[in-house]
């Protein structure tokens, strides 16, 4: 294991934010993240633990133990007649073993391709897309305790898992470190096509009729017209999660503002944060280095040389001015590191 020291993180994270990281190592198997959780105790520095840094903030020059996370893995541990048990290490890449399921005609993620990221980090927020959740699929995750090294399991119960959280962002933030997750998947996919433009994207690609891939190449076609790329502009995807608010706050507001959406869920109503933002006047702002994308309010960019410090600054006057025009608290999805 190699531990380098005031190591860059431009190439680690997808806003292109060039902090450093007091210390640095990359993991391949549960035996290294031990001697690293091990090497940051010896330090006496915190450890973070980074899968695709397309999930995260950097704020500052990290002084912590930096363990990127790459243990691969790719293997069917049960199977009956209808469903497949695929064991995935957190570290590999989440759209790669979207493809890898794709290709071996196993349902359940084909909605999910191309988020950016790892594996691991799926659960933490319950990544979701086009009408399809991980926790729709998930089995259950294996993790390392950090404080201990001791080897542990989590079903899907005891995960929390929630609108883009889990209880790995709340209660036992940084307790435990993911290092495979297994999930469930079908051998006679069901398919979800009515999110979005879905079935309308299938048939205008020339999809003779609906399948796993005609679902995800139409997700990816769809994803890659509407989201920046991060490798092109650095962004985290949307900074920022839909509000839940309750009935009566919605329809005061609705009387307000007669165009605002809202969508029924089981906690209340959710709001578009991007029409919040864009009604408060942020779509397409843009302060120097940094700003506010032109066709997708919800994501905040870096158009080269920007500061995490002042992506912060704008993600929370942001925030303020919504909730002084609407009395809407925003909440960031992004991870603030
Ligand atoms: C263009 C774009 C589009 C996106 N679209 C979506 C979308 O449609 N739906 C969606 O849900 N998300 C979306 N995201 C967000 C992001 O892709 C997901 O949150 C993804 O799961 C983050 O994975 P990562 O490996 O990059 O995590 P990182 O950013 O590296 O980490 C995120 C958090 O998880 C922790 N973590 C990472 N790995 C582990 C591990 N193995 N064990 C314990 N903790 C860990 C980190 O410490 C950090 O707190 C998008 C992002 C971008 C840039």
């Amino acid at each position: 294991m190699q531990i380098e020291t005031n190591k860059s993180l431009r190439q680690f994270n997808t806003f292109g934010l060039d902090h450093q990281a007091a210390f640095f190592t990359e993991v391949a198997d549960e035996k290294e993240l031990m001697e690293a959780l091990q090497a940051a105790r010896k330090a006496e520095v915190p450890a973070f633990i980074l899968g695709g840094g397309s999930n995260i903030l950097l704020t500052r020059d990290l002084p912590y133990f930096v363990i990127k996370i790459n243990i691969k893995g790719i293997n069917i541990v049960r199977e009956d007649s209808r469903h497949v048990w695929v064991k995935v290490g957190a570290g590999e890449i989440w759209h790669e073993f979207v493809g890898h399921a794709i290709r071996h005609g196993w349902g359940g993620v084909e909605n999910l391709s191309l988020i950016p990221g790892t594996v691991g980090a799926s659960p933490m927020q319950n990544i979701g897309a086009y009408g399809v959740e991980i926790k729709d699929v998930f089995d259950h995750l294996e993790a390392v305790v950090r404080e201990d090294g001791n080897l542990v399991t989590f079903s899907g119960e005891d995960c929390g898992f929630g609108y883009r959280d889990s209880i790995f962002k709340q209660k036992s933030k940084d307790k435990y470190v993911i290092t495979r997750v297994v999930f469930r998947l079908d051998k006679f996919p069901v398919l979800n096509t009515t999110y979005g433009d879905v079935e309308f994207t299938m048939h205008e690609l020339g999809f003779p009729e609906p399948s796993i891939e005609a679902v995800s190449e139409a997700i990816i076609h769809i994803r890659s017209k509407k989201l920046p790329d991060p490798t092109v502009l650095g962004n985290a995807g949307s900074f920022f999660k839909n509000p839940v608010i309750s009935p009566e706050k919605f329809h005061q507001l609705k009387a307000i503002y007669p165009q605002l959406p809202g969508f029924d869920t089981p906690e209340g109503i959710k709001v578009p944060a991007a029409w919040l933002i864009e009604q408060s006047g942020w779509k397409g702002k843009r302060w120097g280095t940094i700003g506010v994308h032109a066709q997708q309010p919800l994501v905040l960019v870096n158009y080269g040389g920007g500061k995490g410090e002042d992506l912060l600054l704008l993600s929370k006057t942001i925030a303020k001015d919504v909730f002084e025009k609407f009395g809407v608290k925003l909440q960031t999805e992004v991870n603030l590191v």
